[in-house]
């Protein structure tokens, strides 16, 4: 080894991945045991029992919370469930949150539902302004939480900025990375307190795995959060975890091909005569454009965009592709779209989060780019359909 640091790609695939020591095996095992043999009550080699603690586990969370610069990292069942213990972690009774206007539908249902209830106070807030942010501060706002880029609006957040003016009010940031990833963008290392991700979409990137994680650096919430993974329980089984730690390891040059294939087809939908407005950081025109260019390695595989026939041609549309499922999630090898309105942000219908109903939403995968742009043209041509094509464009609820 030399003393160069090493960069994203070798952490990706050697960081908390040491070979067997009493095999070689080049991959750490799988852990399945659920216990762990003392020598004497109480002495044991860090492990006691699968709930507190796991090597297969453990090694994931060592691997992941390098690679977003923490200094510690946790693994969840599932995303929701890393970011259910990160509220009760950093809020309580009489606490206030600040959510930002656009954000994944199951982190406001979670919020909306189960956090309100217990009395947590929350406002929904659009944090590319910080006008706006001021204006619905308050005296007991403890956390300000964000997704950039985020679901399904592909909005921006200047992470920077906004933890700088969390920080001087003393709150704290969170930054949900999943559209992102840490090898696009590491929130901690531009401020943010704690990271957020659903392991399920980009980190797995395969479909075939439902996770979670949350990184962060100040050792008394680290503290607060490995209890509170213990006391409630939502651990990921070991092979799940071999699943993530595998994905990860190739996340570089499918990120890669991700950026590459989303940019050629918001371009191709740009010029489309059916497509009302494309929504992708990467485009100049895009609102974020400059803050993403600044604070990201590249613009992600997501792009969003509003169907210039309403409505009805949306819906059609998603139905009509071939090679794009038309699927719930994201960030897997194969491309997948979907119908927020109607399927992942259903949760926000008649809140502030709700969206607009001509939105459709695109994981570009990793097929030939060409026959994704032919998929969707074919697609987008589709005849309109006996009673389709009424509802003109900015009639959402979202105005
Ligand atoms: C999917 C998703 C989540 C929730 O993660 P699960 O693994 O489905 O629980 C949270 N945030 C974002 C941005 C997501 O896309």
């Amino acid at each position: 080894m030399t003393d160069r640091e090493p960069g994203f790609e070798t952490l990706a695939i050697h960081a908390g991945q040491d070979p067997d020591p009493t095999t070689g095996a080049v991959l750490p095992p799988i852990h399945l045991a659920t216990t762990y043999r003392q020598s004497a009550a109480g002495q044991h080699q860090g492990f006691e029992y699968s709930r507190s603690g796991n090597p297969t586990r453990r090694s994931l969370e060592i691997q992941l919370a390098q690679l977003e610069g923490a200094g510690f990292g946790f693994a969840f069942a599932s995303g929701l469930a890393a970011e259910d213990a990160l509220l009760r972690a950093l809020l309580g009774p009489g606490d206030h949150l600040l959510l930002n206007t656009d954000a994944y539908g199951g982190t406001f249902r979670l919020v909306d539902k189960v956090h309100a209830p217990t009395g947590i106070a929350y406002d929904i807030a659009d944090a590319s302004d910080l006008d706006a942010l001021a204006a619905s501060w308050r005296e007991s706002t403890k956390v300000v939480w964000v997704e950039t880029p985020s679901n399904p609006l592909l909005g921006i957040v200047d992470i920077r900025l906004v933890a700088e003016f969390t920080h001087a009010r003393g709150a704290r940031l969170v930054v949900d990375n999943t559209f992102a990833t840490p090898y696009l963008q590491r929130p901690i290392l531009l401020g943010a307190d704690a990271v957020v991700h659903s392991t399920t979409k980009y980190l797995g990137g395969h479909s075939d795995v439902v996770g979670g994680f949350t990184a962060v650096s100040d050792p008394h919430l680290a503290e607060r959060i490995a209890f509170l993974e213990n006391a409630t329980g939502a651990v990921p089984s070991p092979l799940d975890c071999y699943l993530v730690q595998r994905g990860i390891k190739t996340l570089a040059v499918r990120m890669d091909r991700h950026c590459r294939n989303a940019a050629a087809v918001a371009g191709f939908l740009e010029d489309h005569p059916m497509v009302a407005r494309v929504l992708y950081p990467g485009l100049a025109g895009h609102p974020g454009h400059e803050i993403a260019q600044r604070q990201m390695r590249d613009f992600g595989g997501m792009v969003s965009f509003l169907h210039a026939g309403g409505e009805a041609a949306a819906v059609e549309m998603v139905r009509r592709t071939k090679i794009f499922a038309l699927a719930e999630s994201l960030g897997a090898v194969e491309s997948l779209l979907e119908h927020p309105a109607r399927m992942t942000h259903a949760a926000a219908a008649e809140s502030r989060l709700a969206v607009d109903p001509h939105l459709v939403r695109l994981s570009v995968g990793l097929e030939l780019v060409d026959d994704l742009i032919a998929d969707l043209d074919q697609a987008l041509d589709a005849p309109a359909q006996p009673g389709g094509l009424t509802t003109a464009v900015g009639a959402g609820p979202r105005g």
